[in-house]
């Protein structure tokens, strides 16, 4: 693929500054992985490509587009980041960075229960700068598209870890589209019977739903015709097998009892015509009782906003309607990215703002959250606000307090670790013991043989009282040592 089939394909009008950029990051990416093959016998880079065109048609920056096409430049050739800080600057390399960062974590085979739920907060906690997550999630949905290519068993754990990890991600994001495609692409693979099971019920439902569709579609826009509400379109989806999967055991598994299998979708210009065109819509098509959800007025916990209600049709068929404004309809389907201006003016501070943005935008998300699950859920979100999350060499990860040092992870590690600590690498450099740690870092512990001299001042370098504790009660053993010694000489003195 030549540059210019691959920025036609991203719908955005690229400035020509940052259409040098992204063909620069496209040749360097091109350069960087030569000769390499991808399980499909493709050329490897295709994979870099088509991420970056994944990632442009819901957040085309050119700075983020380029990072992508660079997303596997430093782990997988010989270049190394380095080198794509000096030519791309410390915005792309920061975020190629984040990105290979996130791609050491072990994400599964953890004894932990907790382990998948922390991960998750992990993945967005670690990520400061949201766009390594969206890079991550873009990633994961190219390696969805083509796990054909890949080993039975490897698929069957890359789509475990799709439907565990990334979708929930991507919904607690927002991206509906993002999260749809990888529920359904990992859900034929984790649960195959079942994914064939739920086709198979849904064409036995709804066996001529193109037709009815269409029939419902005309129906609608007569009735907004006839009552003077204007609209912009009508959409009409049909319930994907893995959220109908998920829906099925709540209503006695009877398909017949899920109101939502088909639904239009009712875009306006303002919220005024969605509460109109429900109106009108409640007019002609009787409604069923107590199924008006307004998440306009009460958006959900990650931002969606829709009003929902159920409505039998002319000739007595259920479905589901959905009105929104075309700005939530693009939140949606884009979720947290569609809150974010990409225009890169270049000005300064306004990528901080961007990053504080979204913290902002979660915090605001979890004020407007209605039942206690999803309370607890933000709760323990911002918990995880000041934790920091460091790796150890074999990809496990370790959730510190934030100022810890590497004595904290030491006895993080194991309890008696931290007296045998000679010194301590953080993404392979050596530091001071009483360094400062950072999410995302690999830290090593070196061993010494004998356990060490522990000194007082280990106290006043870390953060978590399992350690301190452990270095309090050293001290005093060690302490009473000598006072018995000298209590001892004295006797014998005597
Ligand atoms: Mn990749």
């Amino acid at each position: 693929m030549n540059f210019n089939d691959f920025l036609s394909k991203i719908q955005h009008k690229f400035s020509d500054k940052e259409k040098a950029l992204l063909e620069k990051a496209f040749v360097f990416a091109g350069r960087a992985h030569q000769g390499q093959k991808r399980f499909s016998g493709s050329d490897y880079v295709s994979h870099p490509i088509s991420t970056a065109q994944i990632l442009g048609e819901i957040f085309p920056s050119a700075t983020t587009i380029a990072a992508t096409l660079l997303h596997d430049v430093p782990e997988d050739t010989k270049t190394g980041i380095d080198e794509i800080k000096k030519e791309f600057g410390v915005e792309v390399s920061a975020l190629v960075d984040g990105v290979t960062k996130l791609g050491k974590v072990r994400l599964r085979n953890s004894k932990d229960k907790y382990y998948v739920e922390n991960l998750r907060k992990m993945f967005v906690a670690t990520s400061k700068d949201i766009r390594v997550i969206l890079i991550k999630l873009a990633d994961r949905i190219d390696n969805m598209r083509t796990l054909q290519f890949v080993k039975a068993e490897k698929q069957k754990r890359i789509a475990e870890e799709t439907l565990e990890i990334f979708a929930p991600i991507a919904n607690r994001l927002g991206i509906g589209e993002w999260k749809d495609e990888l529920e359904n692409l990992a859900f034929k693979i984790v649960y195959p019977e079942e994914f064939k099971k739920t086709e198979q019920s849904l064409i036995q439902a709804l066996p001529d739903r193109e037709a009815t569709l269409k029939q419902l579609q005309k129906e609608v826009s007569e009735i907004l015709r006839v009552e003077g509400v204007k609209f912009e379109r009508i959409t009409a989806r049909i319930k994907r097998p893995y959220s109908l999967y998920k829906k099925l055991p709540r209503y006695d598994n009877d398909i017949y009892k899920i109101y939502d299998l088909l639904a239009l979708r009712v875009i306006t210009q303002s919220t005024s015509e969605c509460y109109a065109a429900l109106g009108a819509i409640h007019k002609h098509l009787q409604p069923v009782p107590g199924r008006v959800k307004d998440y306009i007025a009460l958006p959900k916990p990650n931002g969606y906003r829709s009003i929902h209600s159920t409505v039998f049709d002319k000739n007595k068929r259920i479905f589901e309607i959905q009105l929104r404004t075309a700005q939530m309809h693009d939140e949606a389907e884009r979720g947290i990215a569609a809150h974010w201006s990409y225009e890169e003016s270049g000005k300064k501070g306004e990528l901080h703002q961007m990053r504080v943005q979204w913290i902002e935008d979660l915090q605001e998300m979890q004020d407007q959250v209605l039942n206690a699950e999803e309370f607890l859920r933000a709760l323990k979100f911002d918990f995880f606000q000041n934790r920091i999350f460091v790796l150890t060499p074999k990809g496990d990860v370790k959730d510190l307090p934030e100022g810890a040092t590497p004595i904290d992870f030491a006895f993080s590690v194991h309890s008696d670790l931290g007296f045998y600590m000679q010194g301590a690498k953080v993404n392979n450099k050596m530091v001071k013991i009483d360094h400062v740690l950072h999410s995302g870092d690999v830290v090593e512990i070196v061993k010494s043989k004998k356990p060490i001299k522990v000194s007082q001042d280990w106290l006043k370098q870390v953060k978590t009282s399992m350690a301190r504790q452990k270095i309090r009660h050293y001290l005093e053993e060690n302490q009473t040592g000598i006072f018995n010694t000298l209590k001892k000489m004295i006797t014998r003195k005597k």
